[in-house]
């Protein structure tokens, strides 16, 4: 039976497109004109300045570590922009008769969450509010799957939500979640290589300082490098920082702050599941080589999840199965 169309799209802020608009490019600008400066002040004052065309080998190297860096930046903070939430798989929304349903029974809860329950076992969703009810979305007309919730300024479901951020313009979710840990390292790393190089430089040589002093605007253009890799470099550290341990632990932000997820049959469980290097392949794809590169490795569609005792069942099965087979060898070793 066909899926029921979503309520015609809702504005929970108080703006109109303009600001949508606004909201959804204004980091993209502030985070190019970033980039931008951040290189441009590095290699004119350190590099091309400082350093001078005296070593030219070392000129080679420290540009093409800025422009490493800020290529990476650049592609990784474009691809969690562009990056939209997909849309929630057919099988999750209502059916037509489904919501006749809901709506026949919107005064009877006892037995509206008894329907509700039936229709999420028939879809394999296994999650539940604290409360034990079934998470649907009555502005999506959607059950939603596993770690979806609403976002109220993208104005849809999304899939693995881990929070809304105003400076990528976008959710941050299951499909972009790597590009946007990619962009926060690639940031981070590119800030402490120029200032680490500057100041190493600036210490061990004999005449860099006296040549940055030589050049036009280079000192001022320095003191700006410094502030601006302390004003961004920091918080985008932090970020990273709090992202990674996330994605070691294989919970979101949303998780993080809600605590525990809560099962059908009344179980707490976790989507941690006990190991680091499991708990990253399961969010940023199977090769580690993927997971450095902004390029498509995160695997399905972001609506299935493993949980901490489906490892741990799955471990104790081989372990069976391995007693088992020792057991069949001792026997056969001793019988022939
Ligand atoms: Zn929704
Ligand atoms: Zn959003």
């Amino acid at each position: 039976m066909a899926a029921i169309p979503p309520e015609s799209p809702k504005s929970d802020s108080q703006g109109g497109p303009f600001w949508d608009i606004v909201g959804r490019y204004i980091g993209l600008l502030v985070f190019f004109i970033l980039v931008k400066t951040s290189c441009s002040l590095y290699l004119y004052s350190v590099v091309f300045s400082a350093v001078g065309p005296t070593h030219r080998n070392l000129q080679y190297f420290l540009t093409t570590f800025t422009y490493f860096f800020g290529i990476l930046s650049v592609w990784s903070y474009w691809r969690t922009h562009r990056e939209l939430p997909s849309k929630i798989p057919d099988r999750y929304y209502f059916t037509g008769a489904e919501w006749r349903i809901i709506e026949a029974l919107r005064y009877d809860h006892q037995a509206l969450s008894e329907e509700l329950a039936v229709m999420a076992d028939a879809r394999g969703i296994r999650t539940r509010t604290p409360d034990g009810l079934v998470n649907a979305c009555n502005t999506c007309r959607v059950i939603k799957p596993e770690r979806t919730h609403h976002c109220s300024v993208c104005r849809m479901c999304v899939i693995k939500m881990d929070h809304h951020c105003p400076w990528f313009g976008n959710c941050i979710h299951y499909h972009n979640f790597k590009y946007f840990l990619q962009a926060l390292l690639y940031s981070t790393l590119g800030m402490t290589f120029m200032l680490l190089t500057a100041a190493i430089y600036l210490l061990v040589s004999d005449n860099g300082m006296k040549r940055m002093k030589a050049a036009d605007g280079a000192v001022l253009g320095f003191v700006v490098l410094v502030l601006l890799s302390f004003c961004v470099g920091v918080p985008t550290g932090g970020f990273f920082v709090a992202s990674f341990y996330h994605a070691m632990h294989n919970v979101t932000t949303l998780e993080d702050l809600k605590g525990t997820v809560y099962f059908a049959d009344g179980a707490e469980e976790s989507y941690n599941l006990g190991s680091c290097c499991l708990n990253l392949k399961q969010q940023l794809g199977p090769v580690f080589l993927a997971w450095l590169i902004p390029v498509n490795s995160t695997p399905g569609d972001g609506t299935q999840y493993l949980v901490r005792s489906d490892v741990d069942t799955a471990k104790s099965k081989r372990r069976k199965l391995t007693d088992k087979k020792a057991i069949d060898h001792t026997f056969s070793g001793t019988t022939s």
